[in-house]
């Protein structure tokens, strides 16, 4: 794929996604594929710096990712900051002009002012093949995200957007595709015949981080389900892509999601929610969330969500998909469960019990086990339980490097589709309401707990 992408003008250059996680990946994947060195990296941002300043920041994230020194002297070679409102349609376009053609233009900015550059952008002569790449949350409900696409599709085609998911790096999402439709035996299973529940799960003990400015009013729900677990839903869910690409994967992962609706379509009961009191994690002594600095407990927020869907299709009709995922919780849990049904019969004389097979993906790092129950030792009589396990092949990059790197190739395959951002809002949307509505518990769990009383 030729990608007509030879600047990356990245706004919002002094925040702290650029300073944290951008600056250090773009690093990283400049020292892993240095023909990518050509292209001019342009940082701007509401803060009057120097060249100094800029080469001091770009110097510290670097070193942050151990960037060579020679990748640092490439970009510090070609670099520049400018001093720039990106809310002026003016100054974005007298910006815009000055980067080599076409630019990526990475809107490292707050939501709100992120959408008012793009409505900017509209009186913008923007050069072809400019990318639009844009931070998660996606719109604040459906309908924000809705216009905002519209907005979006205005300025540029819909390949040209990249609506970032750094959750599922390139390699995860390969290993996920590799995995079932790569192997005969597999994919016969994979449905509601065989095919009991589906979990997935992301429990971190990570608690608010002095991120509560922007989780404060977001939650796990909107943080985590609405924005990364139903994509890893869609790819679990979906039937076989013809191939690999943006257009084929993300076509299918749609359908999937289309077809994805509130377990019993009931927004009270189809979610779970729960906010973290003070305990310990992994040791640590940790406050109630209500006593963090930023949080407002009048807010409500949770800090573990539980959301159940089903796929209402063929393959899928009656199998209940959970998305999990909170923080502060006693143990660091990131998979995907497939449980499967027990056998039809389970031979007589055979002793102790058939528990249902499970296949888990770990991720991060990515890792296979599959649960049998098989005879076990001293009486063959008596059935026992083994996990069969195996590494899953890592990435070469971290996951914001494969977020650039899809960005620079103008490639969006693990970027997600417009339409795709809209389901997510559509499928969570009520159940915002129904607890904005106060129509489901806020329950409570210990930090370093497994969660409240009588969650599995
Ligand atoms: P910050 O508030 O740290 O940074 C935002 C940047 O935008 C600042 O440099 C700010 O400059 C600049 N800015 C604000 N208004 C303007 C303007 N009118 N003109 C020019 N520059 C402006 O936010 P983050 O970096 O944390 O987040 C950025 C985006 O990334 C958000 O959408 C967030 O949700 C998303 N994100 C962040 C993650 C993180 O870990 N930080 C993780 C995943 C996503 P100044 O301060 O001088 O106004």
């Amino acid at each position: 794929m030729t990608s007509p992408i030879t600047s990356l003008l990245l706004l919002g250059a002094s925040g702290d996604l650029a300073g944290r996680l951008l600056l250090p990946a773009l690093g990283q994947l400049l020292d892993a594929e240095p023909e990518r060195q050509g292209v001019t990296l342009v940082g701007a941002g509401s803060e009057d710096w120097d060249a100094t300043t800029w080469q001091d920041r770009l110097r510290t994230s670097f070193a942050s990712a151990q960037v060579s020194s020679a990748t640092v002297d490439a970009v510090l070679a070609t670099t520049r900051y400018e001093k720039c409102d990106v809310t002026d349609s003016a100054a974005m376009g007298a910006l815009i002009a000055s980067c080599p053609p076409a630019p990526a233009i990475y809107f490292a900015l707050p939501p709100a002012v992120t959408v008012k550059a793009c409505t900017g952008l509209q009186g913008v002569p923007l050069p072809a093949g400019t990318a639009l790449v844009l931070e998660k949350p996606f719109g604040l409900d459906h309908a924000s995200a809705a216009s905002l696409n519209a907005l979006l599709a205005e300025l540029v085609p819909e390949s040209q957007v990249h609506r970032v998911d750094h959750f599922l790096g390139r390699s995860t999402v390969l290993n996920l595709i590799g995995l079932r439709f790569a192997n005969r035996l597999l994919e016969p299973v994979w449905n509601a015949t065989h095919v009991e529940s589906v979990d997935i799960i992301f429990d971190e003990q990570l608690t608010l981080e002095n991120r509560a400015r922007y989780y404060d009013s977001a939650g796990a729900l909107v943080d985590m389900i609405q924005s990364h677990l139903l994509q890893v839903l869609a790819l679990v869910a979906m039937e076989p892509p013809a191939r690999v690409d943006e257009l084929e994967m993300r076509d299918s992962m749609a359908v999937a999601l289309r077809a994805c609706h509130l377990w019993q379509d009931d927004p009270a009961t189809a979610g779970r929610r729960a906010r973290y009191t003070a305990g310990s994690v992994d040791g640590r002594e940790v406050p109630d969330y209500t006593a963090e600095p930023g949080v407002d407990p009048a807010r409500q927020t949770e800090t573990l969500a539980e959301l159940t869907v089903e796929i209402a299709n063929w393959r899928w009709a009656g199998v209940p998909f959970r998305l999990r995922s909170g923080k502060s919780l006693g143990e660091r849990r990131k998979e995907v469960v497939l449980t499967f049904k027990q056998v039809p019969h389970l031979p007589g004389g055979l002793t102790g019990s058939s528990t249902p097979n499970q296949l888990r993906l770990l991720m991060g790092p990515d890792r296979l086990a599959l649960e049998l129950t098989v005879n076990g030792p001293g009486d063959p009589m008596e059935l026992d339980h083994v996990s069969l396990e195996t590494d899953l092949r890592a990435g070469r990059l971290p996951a914001y490097g494969e977020v650039l790197a899809g960005v620079l190739d103008g490639d969006p395959l693990l970027a997600v589709r417009g339409d795709s951002a809209e389901q997510c809002w559509r499928i969570v949307d009520p159940v915002i309401q129904a607890w904005r509505d106060n129509r489901a518990p806020l329950e409570a769990y210990a930090a370093g707990s497994h969660g409240p009383e009588g969650w599995v």
